[in-house]
């Protein structure tokens, strides 16, 4: 059915392989390309079967993917390296006509501050060429995006209120690790608090508020309020909602190894000079910190994220939930990796064969509420992400 480039070969892009390769008959041709060749071939040697081409490009650099691009002619890139990437690759895509998908918005090395504002403004340039952008398309952003739009669609006339819940209840037994890139997960977790409230945004001290919340078959965690990107699309593609939050869960030792880190300044941004070079401390403690690619060996537990939702159908309020649960066992003996950068590279698959399917392609730039949810939310029962509803059920929300 297609040809797809794969760029970055970390554990959201090992997910990625592994899921497409599975699927020769719509992922006909997959290259996977990143900063070190080594990697990408290590891939993939353990998926096999000669499945997957591999190449070495700088993402940073336009002419390189441009010439990758232009030798391998995929019909889709989809973007699994950092977010710092995602105007460059775009770049390249709008100079090749290929259309572009992704898992998190852009931002800055030099500003921890991650805004859709860039990539939307390639909306016309896209538009033009005729070329598709997916934006966001892991599990959040992505499967809670749809999940909302799956919700509005078939459970309510109007949704006022939504909680994005996103628990990891894993134990990987390291005092302190990441689940994702370091760099960018803790710069994300350090932000300060922001929520949509009656048409404006809200912002809190990081980690100000929390509670515990009840998740599904794992039970009460402590979460806290943090912002995340998808609040940004998805207050302005469903207008009717009064408040929309995210809640993540944190374990004490987390929060205090992090703190800590801030409180040494190994979580700054700005270089500073160490025997006689510059070096960036955030991006030095990636380097001492376990990769988040070798956690899934020893992880056991689940993750469970999902959309807490409240409206009014037919007249009457009501409340819906739907989440997902996923094993980091079952995710490691599946692909060698853990459940976090499974739950991302699933959507990643599945979004890249709505696009190739001709069912998620249309020209522009979008995120992926604005596109049908129905066989998304098909193929994720299919594809190992299956989905669970509970209707009017009380899960200690108050409103
Ligand atoms: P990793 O750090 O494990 O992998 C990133 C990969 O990108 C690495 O292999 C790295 O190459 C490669 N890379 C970085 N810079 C460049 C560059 N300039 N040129 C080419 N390749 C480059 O990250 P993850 O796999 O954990 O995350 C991947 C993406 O997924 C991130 O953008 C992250 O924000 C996003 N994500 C989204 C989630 C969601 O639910 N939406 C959840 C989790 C992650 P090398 O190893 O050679 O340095």
């Amino acid at each position: 059915m297609g040809k797809v480039l794969i760029i970055g070969a970390g554990g959201v892009g090992t997910v990625v392989a592994h899921k497409m390769a599975a699927l020769p008959e719509v992922f006909t041709e997959i290259m996977l390309a990143s900063r070190t060749k080594s990697k990408c071939d290590a891939i993939a040697r353990k998926i096999g079967g000669n499945r997957i081409k591999t190449a070495q490009v700088d993402a940073d650099n336009v002419p390189q993917l441009v010439a990758l691009i232009r030798s391998f002619k995929p019909d889709l890139v989809v973007n699994v390296a950092l977010p710092y990437q995602d105007l460059t690759i775009m770049d390249a895509c709008l100079e090749t006509e290929t259309s572009y998908l992704d898992t998190a918005n852009y931002e800055p090395k030099d500003e921890a501050k991650f805004e859709y504002k860039w990539q939307w403004a390639y909306q016309e340039r896209f538009k033009n060429a005729g070329i598709t952008a997916i934006l966001g398309c892991g599990f959040d952003p992505g499967v809670t995006s749809v999940f909302t739009a799956h919700a509005a669609k078939h459970h309510f006339d109007e949704i006022h209120y939504l909680d994005i819940v996103d628990c990891n209840a894993g134990d990987h037994g390291k005092a302190f690790a990441t689940n994702f890139n370091p760099e960018i997960n803790i710069r994300e977790v350090t932000q300060k608090g922001k929520y949509w409230e009656n048409g404006k945004w809200v912002e809190t001290e990081p980690h100000e508020i929390h509670k515990p919340l009840n998740y599904p078959e794992i039970g009460p965690k402590e979460s806290y309020l943090i912002y995340h990107e998808e609040l940004e699309s998805l207050v302005r593609n469903f207008p009717t909602l009064k408040r929309a939050r995210f809640w993540m869960t944190f374990g004490q030792e987390y929060l205090t190894h992090l703190r800590v880190i801030q409180n040494i300044g190994m979580a700054g941004i700005e270089p500073v000079m160490y025997e006689g070079r510059e070096i960036v401390p955030i991006q030095f403690l990636k380097a001492v910190l376990p990769n988040p690619g070798d956690l899934g060996e020893n992880y056991k537990g689940w993750t469970s994220i999902g959309c807490r939702i409240k409206g009014l159908k037919d007249g009457k309020e009501k409340t819906y939930y739907v989440y997902n649960n996923c094993s980091h066992e079952a995710a490691y003996a599946e692909t060698g990796t853990q459940a976090v950068s499974y739950t991302t590279g699933v959507p990643a698959m599945i979004g890249a064969m709505m696009y190739l399917k001709g069912l998620w392609k249309k020209p522009g730039v979008f995120n992926v509420e604005e596109f049908n949810p129905d066989p998304f939310m098909e193929a994720l029962n299919q594809h190992g992400l299956p989905w669970h509803e509970l209707q009017g059920v009380d899960l200690e929300f108050e409103y």
